[in-house]
């Protein structure tokens, strides 16, 4: 019966190597399943370390043939632009087929489906941005830079944004004229499998874009070790990001990282109230609360804390659970069993801790609750900011409410943390804004605004969040090598030893 409603969705799924769909090796496959339900979707290929040779020797053979790194700029941009005519054409049957494996609602995929085919609108034009340079050199030489695509490119992406990280990876490496071996989460393998599909299909070579499913430990981290392998890009959790770092070191490729987050959201006493309430309240429940940037620390000045605890309740309890297919809906399903377990036993900390659990804190009730993933958005406050709580990232739809007297001390307490992805500040007075800004620790900030993203803007964290930047422009940098040459034009030979 889903099936009906998901046009795109297929009884299996193989591997993408060299432009082909094969089995592994090993002919072993996983189930992935609907986290609304719990009931199983499909069935994926379980990659083998041979089969990952197999992918990095098809995209270094596509990369030194020069297949797509050699061909115009323009051309390249084209195929980009073709890439994303085809997610609008199927943009409907995309957004499901990302609903039924991730369990979020319809309205966030909607938001992120669209952002991935915007993602490679941008990088299409952003080929043009790709040039070099000539310096002034002594009399007779000539001297230019250029770009050269950083070679072969593995890409390691989870399971909370999985057709849109594919997207924020694929879409620049694809601009800088890389090849890439692309290995999805384990738990939402299938939209990342379609994207790679839909590149084919719109003219990208065979060889350039491979995709590996199955084990991260096993096979991302054979990917990470690969002498084949140049660049790493990793979004996930800081340890898995701090054990990758570590291995690539061995072969000492480029890498990037986009890690976790326990991102503050400061709300001062002259702040918009209404606005910071429901800003505050997207802020931490938009997909489900799985998210690197989600404003897990809510902290709200002393003299407006009553009142706002009692407004961000009342609109919390608007929100809809239920069929994340439904349009209605506001928060989807939690990912797995495991997660679910993970974000309760938070909760049950923060009673240890000594906070208090003011909404939520169970999983919600009724049948079409039965089976499946789910958790009620949840509301802690009396938190203190050295609780676990405040400091370790749960992953879900659980706010830390924390409260505060003074500008001070509320900044000290927002750097106070060991990550440092974003960040949000709630006042109308706009000096005060902007001296706050300049103080935090993050790479992204939103000012009494709760989105974070946008195709163009540069996303990616300071301290254990992660290095390097994506969504932007300057990502294309990330891809490239600089080679800088310099020759001698002039008549007479040149004779340095004067031999
Ligand atoms: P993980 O770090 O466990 O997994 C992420 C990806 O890495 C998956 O594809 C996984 O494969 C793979 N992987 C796991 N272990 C290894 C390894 N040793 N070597 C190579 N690859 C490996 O994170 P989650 O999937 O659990 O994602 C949630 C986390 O990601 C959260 O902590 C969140 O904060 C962070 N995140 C950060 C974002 C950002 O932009 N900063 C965005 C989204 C999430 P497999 O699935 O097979 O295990």
């Amino acid at each position: 019966m889903l099936k009906e409603k998901v046009a795109l969705l297929k009884d299996e799924y193989k591997l993408l190597i060299n432009g082909e769909h094969v089995d592994s090796l090993s002919g072993e496959t996983f189930n992935t399943y609907n986290p609304a339900t719990g009931e199983i979707l499909t069935q994926v290929a379980k990659a083998t370390r041979q089969d990952v040779d197999k992918a990095v020797e098809a995209a270094q053979k596509a990369l030194d043939e020069g297949k797509w790194a050699r061909w115009p700029a323009v051309r390249r941009g084209q195929v980009l632009n073709r890439i994303a005519s085809i997610m609008r054409e199927r943009f409907d049957d995309l957004v499901k087929l990302e609903v039924v494996n991730s369990g979020k609602a319809l309205s966030a995929a909607k938001g992120q489906v669209m952002q991935a085919i915007e993602d490679f609108e941008m990088y299409a034009g952003a080929v043009y941005t790709l040039s070099g340079s000539t310096k002034p050199v002594p009399k007779g030489f000539f001297h230019y830079t250029k770009k050269e695509p950083v070679g072969v490119c593995a890409q390691i992406v989870p399971w909370n944004y999985p057709l849109m990280m594919a997207a924020w990876k694929l879409a620049p490496a694809l601009a800088a004229g890389c090849t890439i071996i692309l290995k999805p989460a384990s738990l939402t393998p299938i939209t990342a499998l379609t994207l790679a599909d839909i590149c084919l299909e719109a003219g990208v070579p065979a060889g350039v874009v491979n995709v590996i499913t199955g084990s991260g430990a096993d096979i991302g981290s054979y990917l990470v070790e690969h002498p084949g392998v140049d660049k790493v890009a990793f979004t996930g959790e800081t340890t898995t990001g701090k054990d990758i770092m570590a291995k690539a070191s061995e072969t000492l490729k480029r890498v990037t990282l986009e890690l976790g987050g326990k991102s503050p959201n400061i709300v001062f006493e002259d702040a918009d109230l209404e606005s910071a309430v429901v800003g505050s309240v997207f802020g931490i429940y938009y997909n489900t609360g799985q998210s690197c940037e989600a404003r897990s620390r809510l902290f709200v000045h002393e003299s407006i804390y009553e009142e706002f605890v009692e407004k961000f309740i009342e609109k919390t309890k608007q929100l809809k659970l239920g069929d994340p297919l439904s349009p209605e809906t506001h928060v989807g399903a939690i990912i797995s069993a495991g997660q679910l377990d993970t974000i309760h036993s938070y909760v049950e900390l923060a009673k240890e801790e000594g906070a208090q659990v003011a909404l939520g804190g169970q999983r919600p009730k009724g049948a079409e609750f039965e089976n499946g993933y789910w958790y009620q958005p949840t509301v802690i406050v009396d938190a203190t900011n050295d609780m676990r709580v405040a400091r370790e990232e749960i992953f879900g739809p659980v706010v830390v409410i924390i409260k505060f007297s003074d500008e001070k001390e509320v900044v000290h307490q927002a750097n106070d943390s060991i990550y440092g992805l974003a960040a949000a500040v709630w006042t109308q007075n706009h000096s005060r804004a902007h001296r706050i800004t300049e103080q935090l620790k993050a790479g992204i900030i939103m000012v009494n605004n709760p989105i974070s993203t946008f195709p163009g803007l540069p996303f990616g964290g300071y301290k254990q969040s992660g290095f390097g930047r994506e969504l932007a422009i300057e990502s294309l940098d990330l891809y490239t090598e600089t080679k800088s040459v310099v020759s001698y034009v002039g008549s007479k030979s040149i004779n340095p030893f004067g031999i």
